[in-house]
């Protein structure tokens, strides 16, 4: 399909071909910019650019998702008039140009399997693609935790969101098969395989995402307030990664609600992060890891709406449907909240019960079709060699 469409958009046929997946978390709501941990998922869903050298220096892009071709030149400064989808990729070429690499032009296709804007980061899915793009155009290759970080500074900097460096890290780390438990701080990671007999549901709520807002960056604002007043009375503390639940109290009258339930929920979700990748290892086989797992995703859940205040009702709606399906183990939000996509762990064997009960049961409480997709973990961002 993306080869006709190359045909179509630019002549003759694609010359390489590469690909990046989208993630979903685990648990670890927004404890990344926070230092702290999270479980995170590479996904079978993926972003792929087909693509040839030009002879001039422009970089032409075709999208298929959104049907809309844009360009820039790369011997062009990045220019804060840069607006729309263009600039996650116009961003990251600014990095590589930055850091000394040099690349041709390019005609290329986009097309994404990632639900757009859901929370499954389809965003870093398309950075880090473009990433693998320029360095196989330009025949160069840089060390994938920096490329990590340099698609991060394209969305930070370029895009203008303010995220952490999770859904690219996950993009570019990822192995199929397991899951990632990566320590923000120190930007390493474990990998985890995922039993056979939990599979992953993804349960999109089709309620509208919008994060590049002002939400994320209150929220994050929030955090830091929290670490400078906990400072003042424990100097060693540089993140919210840093205190316990029994500092955060004794700071408590010093602090306004809002930052001290902020603050409250990460301690608790980066702590639950680890648990939960215990139990998982462990597997659902065993009575006792399959409740606890249970038990830290409604905690995560609950903390997420009563805490970070990052849900909206039709997440509650989900959860319920989530919550109430045969073959349900645990269930939460994913991505970072205010709609969007929330995720289960399914025991393998019942996935078709229930996601027929998740998608009935919700569309009686909201009026909305859901979109569940079954995912496992999928491989990182690469080339395509065919
Ligand atoms: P998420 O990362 O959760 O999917 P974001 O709002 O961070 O949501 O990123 C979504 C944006 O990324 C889209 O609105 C679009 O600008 C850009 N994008 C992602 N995938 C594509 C694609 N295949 N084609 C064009 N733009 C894309
Ligand atoms: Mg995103």
């Amino acid at each position: 399909m993306i080869e006709a469409v190359f045909k179509n958009q630019f002549q003759g046929s694609p010359e390489w071909w590469v690909r990046a997946p989208g993630r979903v978390d685990l648990m670890g709501s927004h404890t990344d910019y926070n230092e702290g941990y999270v479980l995170t998922m590479p996904l079978n869903l993926d972003t792929w650019i087909a693509f040839s050298p030009r002879k001039d220096e422009n970089i032409v892009l075709y999208s298929v998702n959104l049907d809309e071709k844009a360009e820039f030149s790369s011997s062009v400064p990045h220019s804060k008039e840069q607006k729309g989808w263009i600039t996650y990729i116009s961003g990251v070429a600014q990095v590589f140009r930055d850091e000394g690499y040099d690349f041709p032009g390019i005609n290329g296709v986009i097309h994404s399997s990632v639900p757009l804007g859901g929370g499954l980061s389809s965003s870093a899915s398309l950075e880090c693609s473009a990433a693998e793009m320029f360095m196989k155009a330009g025949g160069f290759t840089v060390d994938r935790k920096q490329a990590a970080l340099y698609c991060q500074r394209a969305e930070n900097e370029y895009v203008g969101m303010p995220c952490g460096v999770l859904d690219q890290y996950t993009s570019i780390m990822g192995k199929a098969g397991t899951l990632i438990l990566l320590d923000c701080r120190a930007l390493s990671h474990i990998l985890i395989r995922l039993p056979e007999t939990i599979q992953v549901v993804i349960c999109d709520t089709q309620a509208p995402h919008i994060l590049v807002g002002s939400e994320y960056e209150t929220r994050r604002n929030q955090c830091f307030q929290g670490v400078e007043i906990l400072k003042k009375r424990f100097p060693v503390i540089q993140t919210l990664r840093d205190t316990e639940v029994k500092q955060l109290q004794t700071c408590k009258n010093s602090m306004n609600e809002e930052v001290f339930k902020r603050s409250l929920f990460i301690i608790g979700e980066s702590q639950r992060v680890l648990e939960a990748s215990a139990a998982i290892s462990v597997g659902t086989e065993d009575e006792k890891s399959g409740k606890r797992l249970t038990e830290l995703f409604n905690a995560s859940f609950t903390g997420a709406r009563d805490l970070y205040e990052i849900t909206v009702p039709q997440m509650e709606m989900m959860h319920e449907a989530m919550t109430t399906a045969p073959g349900a183990i645990a269930s939460r939000q994913a991505g970072g909240g205010f709609g969007g996509c929330m995720s289960s762990l399914v025991r393998a064997h019942q996935i078709e019960d229930f996601k027929a009960h998740v998608y009935r049961f919700y569309r009686e409480s909201s009026g909305l079709e859901a979109k569940l997709y079954t995912v496992v973990p999928g491989e990182g961002a690469g080339t395509i060699e065919f």
